[in-house]
């Protein structure tokens, strides 16, 4: 199953609540210091959470959601596997 990172530029984030409307499963608004802020759930979703995180992302009027494919670490553990595998 392919996993994905969420960053998140909360510096940018103007609080206008967008991506919590999209996507309430992963975002929500924090009152801060400096006002509202977005502020993710889980900062590592799965291929099910993804459409709607990245929904999200498409919506956020500053552009301050992106969501990015997590490559190596399955990736080297997949090998590692194979290679017990291999040997038993
Ligand atoms: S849509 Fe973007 S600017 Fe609006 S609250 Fe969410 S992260 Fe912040």
């Amino acid at each position: 199953m392919v996993r994905y990172k969420i960053v998140f530029e909360k510096k940018d984030c103007i609080g206008c609540g967008a991506c919590t409307s999209q996507c309430p499963e992963n975002w929500e608004l924090i009152e801060g210091e400096d006002g509202f802020k977005a502020k993710p759930k889980k900062s590592e979703i799965n291929d099910d959470e993804y459409s709607s995180n990245q929904e999200a992302a498409d919506i956020c009027p500053v552009d301050c959601i992106k969501i990015e494919k997590v490559k190596a670490r399955k990736k080297i553990v997949e090998d590692f596997d194979q290679d017990l595998y291999e040997e038993a």
